[in-house]
């Protein structure tokens, strides 16, 4: 069977796979059915000892799952709705009426984990051996028994969070929201968000790439003393709760322990990617010698080398990916062409609709919705791979329970990467231009710098920021170590202009979620590596990959990968992704420069 001949048009998505709508009596008798849920499971407390029954046990676990389910349905409506239609203020209100609702039911439930957590080892040992498919939920609930405090205090950081933690980084949110960029081309003053004024980051004309920098830094400079300060309050109450009070060994455990990757492993992977800096700073040099520069500016990290123009209609790029999915594994395609009969992607550009791409899962069994903004672009292509590979590694999980479905985030981003990767082998094969040939194996490299050694360079600044800070540095000081952070990651191949020094208080992750963008560097490195695996095994390779996105989030990211015959501890396997960027870089290297001069 072949994709193409089918068609497929720009559409809005439908909800009614879980509501008609927010105010139907299927809605109303959601809300009803979880609170009624809530209030059984309540009851149930007394229940709770050391001497449960496993069969009781498993009985609340299950409880548990239901009003999960209703809720993560509720949730998803909410949060679709609002992403489809942001302005809509019905949407805005049935958001922040949803989220209060589950932060009501979150407190009234909190007390089966924090008993679960309490339990002596022989007593959670029996009672997992019968728990199936959810062990490993509970098995993970219990890593975090020796950092869990009391009820009452959990309750006490649960409040004190929403207006510290949480409120500073809402109001770091609040306030570069506003920022108005201004820009001028061909001689006309534009008024820009962050995301119009870095699509010139990516333009062909380099004063253009230079002012958009320039632009944004000075805006985030303006303000970058009470950024930074915003980002040394956010650091040291992270340090007070993970290491004051919860007793990790180092600002960042806290978050390892939660994707449940040991400490060894990141810092092999920091490590590795440390080593292999050189080999983007050797890219950087052959980019120069396409842009016909001495030397590349960080303003023109991200620039074109050629200006390959090429768009598809959204039929033909639908049909392409569901084509290039069919040829790595027909089933896979099936699964993932699921996603436009039941109308649950959202494809068209829309006023009001929010920008960028995801996929949401809500449930097993139910098939994903995905969002994107398709253009027409080779990257609207990919991103549509991308999504859609989320879609079918949460649709080939579907066997487990919804504790153990979801992966967790070190493997999350691997379908989607993969997919792509497939999507753009499929087109170099087909593709006979040699300028969209070369732009794709260019914008694969582009890509592999900003998701691995960028996100690398930040988790290091991070490390070092909280070190810093809670030894008592200033903004100042950090301003300055992170300009050492950029002249390490870029060495001589690259230019650093002042304004850079800026950068990190524009990087929202590292205020909202400490230490999360290694998981970035995680998954990208950990594709490579498996598609090397895949071009040099063929067929053969195909069952353990399948395996690994079969297995959802139902055990350790480090034991999934085992099984496949993957050791994240050792420095060899991470070595193994750059060796693949090392092959593309080479390939590269390996066309004549001048020709590609010419055609600039
Ligand atoms: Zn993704």
């Amino acid at each position: 069977m072949s994709f193409s001949n089918l068609s497929y048009s720009l559409a809005p998505w439908s909800l009614a796979d879980l509501f008609p709508g927010h105010d139907s009596p299927e809605m109303k008798g959601a809300f009803e059915d979880l609170d009624t849920r809530v209030a059984g499971f309540e009851s149930n407390r007394p229940r709770l000892s050391a001497e449960i029954d496993p069969g009781d046990f498993l009985e609340l676990v299950r409880q548990m799952e239901e009003i999960n389910r209703v809720a993560r349905r509720i949730g998803a409506f909410a949060t679709l709705w609002f992403s489809a239609d942001t302005q809509n203020q019905a949407a805005q209100n049935f958001v922040a009426r949803t989220d209060q609702f589950m932060a009501g039911i979150q407190n009234r439930t909190l007390f089966f984990s924090l008993w679960w957590k309490s339990l002596e080892d022989e007593d959670a040992a029996r009672l997992m051996e019968s728990a199936g498919d959810f062990r490993y939920w509970l098995e993970e609930m219990r890593h975090f028994k020796p950092h869990t405090l009391s009820e009452p205090e959990e309750k006490v950081i649960n409040i004190k969070d929403t207006t510290g933690f949480n409120a500073m980084t809402m109001l770091y949110d609040t306030l570069t929201n506003r920022y108005v960029f201004k820009i001028e081309v061909d001689g006309e003053e534009k008024e820009l968000t962050r995301d119009a004024l870095m699509v010139y980051a990516r333009h062909h004309n380099p004063d253009l790439r230079a002012a958009a920098y320039q632009e944004l830094y000075r805006v985030y400079g303006e303000d970058g003393s009470i950024l930074g300060q915003m980002y040394q309050t956010t650091v040291r109450d992270w340090h007070n709760e993970q290491v004051g009070l919860r007793k990790f060994s180092e600002p960042i455990s806290a978050r390892n322990l939660a994707n449940d990757i040991p400490d060894e492993v990141v810092n092999t992977l920091l490590e590795v990617s440390r080593r292999n800096a050189p080999l983007f700073q050797r890219f950087f040099q052959l980019k120069a010698r396409w842009l016909g520069l001495e030397r590349l500016r960080r303003y023109d990290i991200y620039a074109p080398v050629a200006k390959s123009e090429k768009t598809y209609e959204y039929s033909q790029a639908a049909a392409m990916v569901l084509d290039s999915f069919q040829h790595f594994e027909p089933g896979v395609a099936d699964l993932a062409s699921r996603v436009f009969e039941a109308n649950h992607l959202d494809s068209e550009v829309r006023k009001g609709k929010r920008g960028g791409a995801f996929c949401l899962s809500v449930e097993p069994g139910v098939t994903p919705w995905v969002l994107v903004n398709y253009q027409g672009r080779p990257e609207d292509v990919a991103t549509l791979a991308h999504e859609l590979g989320h879609a079918l590694h949460s649709m080939l999980a579907e066997e487990h329970s919804l504790f153990t479905w979801h992966a967790s985030l070190p493997l999350a981003e691997t379908a989607s990467t993969f997919g792509e990767m497939v999507l753009v082998d499929r087109l170099l094969e087909e593709e006979s231009d040699e300028d969209v040939r070369r732009d794709l194996l260019f914008r694969q490299v582009d890509d592999a710098y900003a998701t691995i050694l960028r996100q690398v360079y930040f988790a290091l600044f991070e490390r070092q920021a909280h070190q810093m800070t809670n030894d008592g540095a200033s903004v100042e000081d950090l301003v300055n170590a992170y300009m050492e952070n950029l002249k390490e990651q870029f060495g001589d191949a690259v230019e650093l202009n002042d304004e850079f020094r800026w950068e990190w208080v524009s990087i929202p992750h590292i205020y909202h979620v400490p230490f999360y963008v290694y998981a970035y560097a995680f998954g990208q490195l950990l594709v490579l590596s498996l598609y090397k695996q895949f071009q040099a095994e063929g067929e053969a390779f195909k069952p353990r990959y399948l395996k690994i996105l079969s297995a959802g989030g139902s055990d350790a990211p480090a034991r999934i990968l085992a099984e496949a015959g993957i050791d994240i501890y050792s420095a060899e396997f991470w070595q193994g992704g750059f060796d693949v960027i090392r092959d593309l870089i080479e390939q590269l290297e390996a066309i004549p420069v001048k020709q590609m001069q010419a055609e600039i």
